[in-house]
């Protein structure tokens, strides 16, 4: 069975407290909407500024495959500012719990419903698509939510939609007024679902087995508090788990982390490590039982491969690895040690981890370095000379000298500050010879004082995807950031070089 995706990234997920998008932001996030394969975009909210009127405007004279629609409280300005943005499909609401109704709009049921009807019959007045939102569907009294309902369709919505507003339904109430909702209207039936509770794309899916046929998602399930249901998370289960009906959506499944990560840097929230399906840690493996099982057989720990959603496994060391998962990272950078030396190579990785200290790549190379006591791991990326200068009413700037591969380079470049320079000149120049980017940077202090110990982790990363960190320790915050990208830089590229060699 088909199921229509309706994303609302672009309005509840702009709701996301701190989050404000400017139009071409908003034009930005649509057009890779559309790429995406999702059916309908909510665009926004017109009426709430002029801004967010043009952003509306702009993303319907894109030419986009997805359907465009736009919020409107239910009265004639909200659904005329829909009109004036050119777009001929309008998400209408109104609160229909008696604690909205007391509380917020000081209206009584009927008069709410008169208000859905009469807007309602406005915008088919004005020749649009209507879809019919009862606000806090899940709070209103059942009969009460089957009475609007069944109004608003004979009014001539074209579409219901029933709003988990606050999260509160479970599994089986969303299925329960699902079916109540299809049989008052006789309409296509959508869910909104809330994640306060951390049920949003499971009461999706009941909805959805209960006959919805769309859900409303947005990327990395942002939205307003706790956020609505992730369409990641949503469409995976509705192509991965089909248990007695097959379900089809219209997403691209390999674009869903590049989406997932675009609609992250534009919006500025970062996605926990932890999420499913886009969080970093998705397919990302440090336990030995489990590394082991992955080398066997991927099928052994991951519910669906990595390649389905666009992205790629990781293997990592620390105090629970094993030999086979060590083994595996080390021949990645062409290094093979005896079982002896593997052996001991883990148990200084397992030292570590006891510590409480994480092991990078580069630690791990450092380790099998000292340990098999030879010269075979090359450094590609030499330092050859660095100056910056910084100051009050001068634009930060750094000088960058590498030698690359036997090979002699220099960039200049200007930054935010000192450090944002010197990564700026350093990208300058493995632009030319490998592309690598910085993905993250963190700084900490070790000990007090202005004389205090810094350390700094970065992450680097290739075009292929491909990511490293590494933690320099050191004085001086910008010579130790450089160092850690020179040392990211450098197991990088050997990580690439002994791939091609393969
Ligand atoms: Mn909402």
């Amino acid at each position: 069975m088909r199921i229509r995706l309706f994303d609302t990234t672009l309005r509840d997920g702009e709701q996301t407290p701190g989050v404000s998008l400017s139009p071409s932001q908003k034009v930005a996030i649509a057009r890779k909407l559309d790429e995406l394969g999702v059916d309908v975009i909510e665009a926004g909210f017109p009426i709430i500024s002029t801004g967010e009127a043009e952003a509306v405007r702009l993303i319907a004279g894109e030419g986009l495959n997805s359907e465009v629609c736009a919020l409107a409280r239910s009265n004639k300005k909200d659904i005329d500012a829909v009109c004036d943005a050119n777009l001929s499909y309008v998400h209408t609401f109104i609160a229909t719990s008696d604690i909205h109704l007391e509380h917020k709009l000081r209206m009584s049921r009927e008069e709410a419903l008169t208000r859905a009807t009469e807007a309602v019959t406005y915008a088919k007045s004005r020749g649009l698509h209507v879809e019919f939102s009862a606000e806090d569907a899940t709070r209103t009294d059942r009969e009460f939510l089957q009475k609007v309902f069944g109004e608003v369709a004979g009014a001539g919505a074209d579409r219901i939609d029933i709003p988990d507003t606050v999260g509160y339904a479970t599994p089986s109430y969303i299925s329960d007024i699902t079916r109540d909702a299809i049989q008052a209207s006789g309409l296509p039936v959508s869910v909104h679902c809330h994640n306060d509770f951390g049920l949003a794309v499971a009461n999706s899916l009941a909805g959805i087995e209960a006959g919805a046929t769309c859900a409303h998602v947005t990327i990395n399930g942002i939205g307003e508090r706790a956020g609505n249901a992730s369409l990641e998370e949503l469409s995976m289960a509705l192509k991965c788990l089909q248990h007695d009906v097959q379900y089809e959506t219209g997403i691209k499944s390999e674009m869903i982390y590049e989406t997932s990560r675009f609609v992250s840097s534009i919006i500025g929230i970062t996605v926990q490590p932890n999420k499913a399906i886009v969080g970093d840690n998705a397919f990302g493996h440090e336990s030995g039982i489990h590394t082991h099982g992955i080398l066997n057989n991927p099928l052994t720990y991951e519910p669906i491969g990595p390649e389905l959603v666009g992205r790629k496994r990781w293997l990592k060391v620390g105090k629970h690895a094993g030999m086979h998962g060590t083994r595996a990272i080390l021949a990645e950078y062409g290094i093979h040690p005896t079982d002896e030396q593997l052996s001991h190579i883990l148990s200084r990785v397992k030292e570590m981890g006891d510590m409480g200290n994480m092991v990078t790549e580069v630690e791990l190379i450092s380790i099998a370095n000292d340990v098999m006591g030879d010269d075979n791991i090359k450094d590609l990326v030499k330092l050859d000379g660095f100056s910056v200068s910084t100051g009050i009413g001068t634009m930060p700037y750094a000088f960058v000298r590498l030698n690359i591969n036997g090979k002699k380079y220099s960039g200049t470049d200007f930054g935010v500050g000192p450090v944002d320079a010197a990564f700026n000149a350093i990208q300058k120049i493995t632009d030319a010879t490998s592309e690598l980017v910085i993905k993250d940077y963190g700084l900490a202090s070790i000990s007090g004082g202005s004389q205090a110990l810094c350390e700094v982790t970065v992450r680097v990363a290739d075009t292929s995807g491909q990511s490293i960190s590494s933690k320099t320790v050191g004085k001086d915050i910008v010579t130790t950031s450089v160092r850690a990208v020179i040392s990211g830089a450098n197991r990088l590229m050997l990580k690439k070089m002994m791939t091609q060699e393969r």
